[in-house]
């Protein structure tokens, strides 16, 4: 073992070493993220048009791409500190069994009843809800992390909420559903014929799986004509990114103790808020043009809306009652395989990581779920914690980087975010320990169909 006796296998920040403030990206580039389009008139959608559906406090963190520091409310840090500072991990026994030179740390965010970072939103968005005076909110959740973090969240801050839960999920996780229940949250499966954009899809396509964009519109649909109801989202915004951040500068505060410079940072990307959170000061240092490092996005290879998308506006909702935002994108109407990695099937990315890599400051790739699993399974093994489908991507192309090091000789330092855990998704290792999980590529014609059908910009 090459244990370093300098260098702890989990350096945890002391609670007082936590971030005062979140670090909003947008301040340091020179390319602002585009702005959100009404689909109506293409003009932009400023703050009153934003208030029938988001809360206030959380439309002006959307819209502010100038302030770098926004300080984190006590009664926020109060909640975080339940569970944050989250450890960063040296992979110690990881880099022996792959016998590579190059070192990996992961920040695990997976220590919280939610079981993933989400959490780190949910009561951020909880709370300036509260401080509203709202009753509650609605969301849309895919494969149940961002409905579980949010009932969480509501019910400490003692606000109502009701959760459109991806219907093959709602079908593949009924724990996940329990424990959203527990918190006191209510859940229907979507598409459900409880809203009008339900019953429309359904009516198109009665035997849909639901995604993530379905359960976006019927969301929103209840948030805007229920009374002191909003709603909000888990991931692809710039306020949710922003609130992310935490991951990123506890990792930075954590490496800086020891003296560590990253080389390379990974993690998975599905809208691409831990991503964009993770990377957040890093990001920074690079368009200061202090630093450098390489950023590498992971993706599915059945929803690769980086390394296959188009960088164009978009609805963020297959309903198409959300604002438009220009993104890489598979299209609104691009409904993925039913991959088990639930929480990375949504058709877009965020405008912010969007903008990023197309100035060429990140890479993307994808992978196959079952060279995911396989990688997976490789970290359980060796470094003890189940690791959600989702966080498994950025395991596999860690484990990549690191085989890759192996041949060049160089020592680099790779840091991952290990986004979660897989005890809801055991269906899904059942699957692989079976032999029975397969990969389903989206082929050209398909993307281009619903590529195709992209909104056309008014004006
Ligand atoms: C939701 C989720 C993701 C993907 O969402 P991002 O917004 O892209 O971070 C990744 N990992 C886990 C465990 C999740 O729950």
């Amino acid at each position: 073992m090459k244990y370093d006796n300098n260098i702890p296998y989990k350096i945890y920040l002391e609670e007082d070493q936590m971030p005062a403030g979140w670090y909003n990206v947008r301040a340091d580039m020179k390319n602002k993220p585009a702005p959100l389009l009404n689909p109506g008139t293409g003009q932009p959608m400023g703050f009153e048009d934003l208030r029938p559906v988001f809360c206030d406090e959380l439309i002006r963190q959307e819209l502010d791409n100038d302030t770098a520091f926004i300080p984190i409310p006590q009664e926020i840090r109060e909640f975080y500190r339940m569970y944050r500072p989250s450890p960063l991990v040296r992979a110690y026994c990881l880099e022996e069994l792959l016998n590579t030179p190059a070192k990996i740390d992961y920040k695990f965010e997976g220590n919280n009843t939610s079981g993933s970072h989400k959490l780190n939103s949910a009561i951020a968005q909880a709370y300036y809800a509260k401080q509203q005076g709202l009753r509650g909110v609605t969301t849309e959740t895919g494969a149940g992390q961002w409905g579980t973090a949010l009932s969480m969240a509501c019910s400490y801050f003692g606000l109502d909420c009701k959760v459109f839960m991806v219907k093959c999920s709602y079908e593949q996780k009924p724990f996940r559903r329990e424990v959203i229940r527990t918190y006191g949250a209510s859940i229907t499966p979507s598409p459900s014929d409880t809203t009008n954009v339900g019953r429309a899809i359904l009516a198109r396509n009665p035997n849909t799986t639901g995604s993530l964009g379905c359960a976006i519109s019927e969301a929103v649909e209840v948030a805007t004509t229920t009374p002191g109801y909003r709603y909000v989202l888990g991931s692809v915004l710039n306020q949710v990114l922003l609130h992310q951040s935490i991951i990123g500068l506890e990792t930075k505060a954590a490496l800086d103790l020891y003296g560590i410079t990253p080389d390379i940072i990974i993690g998975c990307a599905g809208g691409g808020s831990n991503l964009g959170g993770l990377i957040a000061p890093f990001m920074g240092e690079k368009l200061r043009g202090e630093k450098d490092y390489r950023f590498i996005a992971v993706e599915p290879a059945s929803c690769p809306s980086l390394t296959r998308g188009v960088y164009a506006y978009d609805f963020c909702d297959t309903g198409m009652v959300c604002p438009l935002a220009k993104m890489y994108t598979l299209g609104s109407g691009f409904i993925p395989s039913a991959n088990h990695a639930g929480g990375l099937r949504y058709h877009g990315m965020s405008s912010t990581l969007s903008q990023l890599y197309h100035d060429g400051y990140m890479e993307a790739r994808s992978y196959e779920q079952t060279k995911v699993f396989e990688a997976a399974v490789q970290f359980a093994r060796i470094e003890g914690i189940l690791p959600a489908p989702e966080s498994s991507h950025a395991i596999r192309a860690a484990i990549d980087e690191a085989l890759r090091c192996k041949q060049t000789g160089e020592e680099k330092t790779i840091v991952f975010g290990l986004t979660g855990t897989g005890y809801f998704d055991l269906v899904a290792y059942q699957k692989y320990n079976d032999g029975q999980m397969t990969d389903r590529i989206p082929t050209d014609e398909e993307l281009q169909a619903s590529i195709s059908r992209l909104p056309k910009i008014p004006g």
